[in-house]
């Protein structure tokens, strides 16, 4: 039996969400219907609503719901948009853009997490995901240009070929820094040009790949 953990939901919108000041409608209402529960590992499932990350094995974690809803909105989502996500993890965040947007590609470096991701997302009837494996600091070119770019994973810097996959007047939003800590950083592109603010500290898992962090720099 598939249980409805409605009311947990709406209390982790209600308290971590809404109340520490994200407004978005759309967002606030994705968030209190993806199962948050059924992304992590089963020995999690009792921690699904609590106000943090969580293991979700090989060495990753699941984004804080505050943290998700956040970068969430800040990609300004319309319903006709395609979005790339880079480190697709449990799959949990990609859900949560796929109900906001057409499309949403999505890469995984490590093969387990994007075999089981692609279960849960098929399973739970997320069938505009498209879970592909690689290395995500590359893009996927393929369904280039995208409306908005998310990476859930903490880089040097913007990964070249994500500016350049990103359409005009798109968005994307990324962990900037080395394992003492990161800033989340929103960049817009308009015609050739590309501006960025700082939004806050963060702490992600470290983006690996070819524009990203080598295991002995980290
Ligand atoms: N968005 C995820 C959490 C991501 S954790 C969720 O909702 O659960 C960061 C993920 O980035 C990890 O799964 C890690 O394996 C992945 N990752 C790290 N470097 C990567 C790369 N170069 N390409 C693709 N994925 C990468």
């Amino acid at each position: 039996m598939v249980e409805n953990h409605g009311q947990e939901l709406e209390q982790m919108v209600e308290e971590q969400i809404r109340q520490r000041g994200i407004h978005n409608a759309r967002v606030l209402e994705v968030m209190r219907h993806v199962p948050r529960q059924r992304f992590v590992p089963k020995e999690q499932a009792a921690f699904a609503f609590m106000d943090g990350p969580l293991p979700i094995g090989s060495s990753q974690t699941i984004s804080q719901p505050y943290i998700v809803a956040l970068m969430t909105s800040l990609l300004q989502l319309k319903e006709d948009e395609t979005v790339l996500e880079i480190g697709t993890g449990s799959g949990y965040q990609a859900a949560i853009l796929s109900r906001l947007c057409r499309t949403v590609h999505t890469v995984e470096f490590i093969h387990l997490l994007a075999e089981t991701s692609r279960k849960h997302l098929a399973d739970l009837g997320f069938d505009n995901v498209e879970v592909h494996e690689g290395d995500g600091t590359l893009g996927w070119p393929d369904a280039a240009p995208y409306d908005g770019i998310m990476i859930t994973a903490a880089a040097p810097e913007v990964p070249g070929p994500l500016l350049e996959q990103l359409a005009d007047g798109g968005r994307l939003v990324i962990p900037i820094g080395g394992h003492w800590g990161q800033t989340l950083q929103l960049w817009e592109k308009t015609g050739d040009l590309y501006d960025h603010e700082d939004i806050l500290p963060v702490v992600f898992v470290p983006l690996r790949g070819i524009h990203g962090w080598k295991a002995d720099e980290w």
